[in-house]
């Protein structure tokens, strides 16, 4: 490997542990929930899900969860 690259994998693993240069603009997932899986995306500060609960709440455990695993690099919608 050439030193211009190990360089680049050094600064990767620190710029890991620093989450809030990154900004999650969009993002879809897949979210496997306990009875069917559903569609979880978020796009520049809106979520969506297509489970019921969302439907009524905007708000649902599939994107609460994303929130916390994406904690610092997403910005935080109002707490209930
Ligand atoms: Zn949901």
């Amino acid at each position: 490997m050439d030193y211009g690259m190990i360089g680049k994998i050094e600064k990767a693993k620190r710029y890991a542990q620093e989450r809030n240069r990154i900004h999650f603009n969009a993002l879809t997932v897949t979210f496997d929930g306990d009875n069917n899986p559903h569609t979880v995306s978020y796009d520049h500060g809106t979520w969506s899900c297509d489970c019921d609960f969302f439907q009524t709440r905007s708000r649902c455990s599939h994107t609460m969860a994303i929130e916390m695993i994406l904690e610092s690099m997403i910005p935080v919608t109002e707490k209930v």
